[in-house]
């Protein structure tokens, strides 16, 4: 059971609140509970741990995200991992100097 999000009365997620009409989406209560989460504070614990797993490579001149992936990963291919991992907009630009987990 859950609060209808209309009129706050017990309502069966799925199913249509008996007071209002309105349906109470399993999608949106999914929604609520993913919300409070603490979100940051897990991403920023992560972050730190792998700070202090030396799992950092800052790029030097001349590298591109297919270079820096087979020295690390050892192929090429998997720089995908580094785009995702470091949120990268544009795998096609990297600059010197950025820190990049992996
Ligand atoms: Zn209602």
């Amino acid at each position: 059971m859950a609060k209808c999000k209309y009129c706050g009365a017990e309502v069966a997620i799925g199913a249509r609140c008996t007071y209002c009409g309105s349906k109470a989406e399993s999608w949106y209560y999914s929604g609520e509970e993913k919300k409070q989460e603490p979100k940051k504070k897990k991403a920023l614990h992560d972050r730190v741990r792998d700070l202090f797993n030396g799992k950092i490579y800052i790029v030097k001149k001349g590298d591109c995200l297919w270079n820096i992936a087979k020295n690390l990963y050892g192929s090429g291919a998997e720089y995908y991992r580094l785009v995702k991992l470091n949120n990268i907009q544009d795998p096609n630009h990297i600059e010197v100097g950025w820190k990049l987990y992996y």
